[in-house]
């Protein structure tokens, strides 16, 4: 049968999609093929038809169990004989696909490369008529690549012991030329065509924001999520802690949202991930585990809320969004401790996957910390050139552009001291030589004698590094990954040194912690003090009327941020810490009605567009603590049950209490303390301005501990206030 003929029978497809057709026709001949195209161009087909068509049953390599249940349903659908084996399967169901093989029925057969190494299932192989063998997902093979699973780089070795000569079809949508390299030599398919198109996604925005703290990013990915009215999204987290815990935020939120991670039972996980296709929910929150080879055309963004651990990570899985090449908004919120966080979760790795490892991240810091055009940065990692005018405002460097300056004289000192140190150096050391250290590697070396040695004192590491990396990505110089990174010169690099030619560069300019974004809507940090004011003579007022100190009312942070939030319905003043449902019931009513007139009388345009509600963080432990302590359980021993630290227990009492739930720990402070002391301290609350800890301590003297002084704090609280 004609392939387009096939095309359209068993696929229902007019014509085939980029270069397909090119690679189709080069399996069928019989020749290797590798296959590198970005996601959602439409891999699977390159096999999938030549499967169908040809005699014989193709053998497709892939690394998920869950994607290739996902792929022979969609074929059997399509009525397309397939099967899978793997360790899931009971012992009937796999023999049965192994006959079905054998008979010559299957035209698909799935496999796991774990599957294959076993000795019978060689004979399997050679006992049925194999077609060619596809590995998908090929990135797998190189500890390079984001993705590396050792028993990938068993494929090659199955293969030669099937005793009939079957070509290779090789598939990856991520592969730099180290990978590629990688990919090829260990199948051994020299000779294979190379069929690769560009990795660009033009209809892609890629932005890199500042994480400046946790409250700060959740706040601004409730903002954008909510901006984008009712568009599905991916954001993903680096563990499955946090992905907990960002789901749970958009739902107390109002965004549907469902967690995914490898630690969910894995029906649990499919119901998930069914939700998210079919739009019972918004946002899937998850940890890589999710999306590869998920078909999902109109995910609209893909937030970052922890920075990838490489390039390759973060294109592959920014590249879910915008799959039907419409809209697609890619936020990732940077912060470089989350890097140093990531390089020790590798300390226990064996020491070339660490080292590989390192460099992948840096990699990914340094385009973080670019100011360059990300496509083009993106894009030169996988190989390719790309003239940064055709970005056309896709990502925020080129919306914004960054200051640029004469850098000639740097360059030119950049790739002075590569040449005087011979080629053999990297970035840090070149770097403290032009910053003129003395440090022990450069004494050794000589380094110390060289001109370039202190040529470039008048920058600070960051710039140099800034500069280095431009010159990376311009092809100035070159990054050596089989070399442990070293820095060589191109000769592109050789020319512009030894000719007159100028160089604009891109200025660094530092991220500072905290800065103010200006493009953030609001400001978190700031609030009204007109009305905060206002809100402490009113908490006066009704401390006087109820003979109370006033702290015991409401605390100033809450104080704080009514005077920044502005709450005006009984919601939304719940949502205010330390206002819990019983305090909010007993006190919300004048202070609502207050700054209900202040907004109207100031025409205060409230930022009620988003209200970002916390979570009652570790609220099980809440309710354990409440439960023992109705039972009198001590509170030690509650420490003890719960895996807790006796001083987090004490803080969750205060914190019940203060939001406005009675407590009873009498009978733990009766033995904790003795009475006399009780009664110091609880005097000392009753008459105390505020109810400063350190305050009461220095006022109280040494005799008494903090746990105590915050115990009877508690106490006093739970009785007057509650
Ligand atoms: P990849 O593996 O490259 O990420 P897939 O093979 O999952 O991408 O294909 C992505 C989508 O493109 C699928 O929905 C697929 O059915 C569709 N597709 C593939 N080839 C064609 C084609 N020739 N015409 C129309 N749609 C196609
Ligand atoms: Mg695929």
């Amino acid at each position: 049968m004609d392939i387009k003929e096939g095309l359209k029978k068993y696929f229902g497809y007019d014509s085939f999609r980029g270069r397909q057709e090119e690679v189709i026709q080069n399996l069928m001949a019989g020749e290797d093929t590798f296959v590198i195209m970005p996601t959602g161009a439409g891999k699977s087909l390159c096999y999938q038809l030549p499967a169908t068509i040809m005699p014989g049953t193709a053998l497709v390599i892939s690394p998920l169990i869950a994607l290739m249940k996902n792929q022979v349903d969609t074929l059997q659908a399509l009525d397309i004989e397939s099967g899978f084996l793997n360790s899931s399967m009971s012992r009937a169901d796999y023999e049965a696909v192994k006959t079905k093989t054998r008979a010559g029925i299957l035209k698909l057969l799935y496999v796991a490369p774990e599957s294959l190494v076993r000795e019978e299932f060689i004979e399997f192989l050679n006992a049925s008529n194999i077609s060619f063998v596809a590995v998908d997902e090929a990135h797998c093979i190189s500890e390079w690549g984001h993705d590396f699973r050792p028993e990938y780089r068993k494929i090659r070795q199955i293969i030669n012991n099937i005793d009939k000569k079957v070509p290779i079809i090789a598939l990856t949508a991520t592969a730099t030329p180290k990978v590629q390299l990688d990919i090829i030599q260990n199948l051994q398919i020299a000779g294979a065509k190379v069929v690769l198109s560009s990795f660009n996604r033009p209809n892609l925005y890629y932005e890199i924001r500042p994480k400046k703290d946790p409250t700060h990013a959740i706040t601004e990915t409730i903002k954008f999520v909510k901006g984008q009215g009712r568009k599905s999204g991916i954001v993903y987290c680096l563990s499955r802690k946090k992905v907990e815990e960002i789901a749970d935020q958009l739902n107390v939120n109002g965004i549907k949202a469902v967690p995914y991670h490898a630690g969910l039972d894995s029906a649990v996980r499919s119901r998930h991930q069914d939700m998210f296709l079919k739009e019972d929910v918004q946002v899937v929150v998850a940890t890589i585990a999710f999306g590869m080879g998920i078909d999902k055309p109109d995910v609209r963004f893909v937030i970052h809320y922890d920075v990838p651990k490489s390039i390759e990570g973060y294109y592959q899985e920014t590249g879910r969004g915008g799959r039907d090449g419409k809209e697609g908004n890619c936020i990732l919120f940077y912060d470089f401790a989350d890097i140093i966080k990531l390089e020790k979760f590798m300390k226990d790795k064996p020491v070339s996957e660490r080292e590989s490892g390192r460099m992948l991240l840096y990699e990914m810091a340094s385009f973080c910390e670019s100011g360059m055009c990300r496509r083009k940065h993106i894009l030169h990692y996988f190989g390719e050139h790309f003239n940064d005018h055709l970005c056309n405002g896709m990502c925020d460097n080129s919306r914004h552009p960054k200051e640029t300056y004469d850098a000639t004289s740097d360059a030119r000192k950049s790739l002075g001291v590569v040449i005087e140190t011979g080629e053999k150096f990297q970035v840090q050391h070149l770097i403290n030589v032009l910053k003129g250290s003395k440090n022990n590697q450069i004494l050794l070396y000589g380094h110390d004698k060289i001109s370039s040695h202190n040529a470039g004192d008048g920058y600070t590491e960051k710039e140099w590094k800034s500069l280095f990396n431009q010159m990376i990505v311009l092809d100035f110089l070159r990054k050596d990954i089989d070399d442990y990174g070293v820095i060589k010169i191109t000769d592109k690099g050789k020319e512009f040194y030894e000719t007159e030619e100028k160089l604009e560069l891109i200025k660094y300019v530092e991220q500072e912690k905290g800065e103010k974004d200006p493009s953030s809507l609001e400001d978190f940090t700031v609030y009204d003090e007109l009305l905060y004011e206002l809100l402490l003579k009113l908490r006066k007022q009704i401390a006087q009327q109820k003979n109370l100190p006033p702290y015991v009312i409401f605390q100033e942070n809450s104080l704080e941020e009514m005077a920044q939030k502005f709450p005006v319905s009984m919601d939304e003043f719940q949502n205010i810490s330390g206002v819990g449902m019983g305090k909010a019931q007993k006190y919300a009513a004048p202070f609502i009605a207050s700054i209900k007139k202040y907004v109207e009388e100031n025409e205060i345009e409230r930022s009620t567009d988003v209200i970002v509600k916390t979570t009652a963080r570790n609220s099980s432990n809440k309710l354990f603590i409440i439960q023992h302590i109705d039972r009198k359980t001590p509170l030690d021993e509650i420490a003890t049950m719960r895996g807790m630290t006796f001083d987090e227990v004490i803080s969750d009492v205060e914190h019940i209490i203060y939001s406005g739930t009675k407590l009873n720990i009498d009978y733990f402070i009766e033995d904790y303390m003795d009475e006399e002391k009780q009664e110091e301290i609880y005097e000392y609350f009753l008459t105390a301005e505020t109810d400063n800890l350190s305050l009461a301590q220095s006022e109280l003297g040494s005799d008494f501990s903090r746990e105590e002084i915050q115990l009877v704090r508690a106490k006093f609280y739970s009785e007057m206030a509650n």
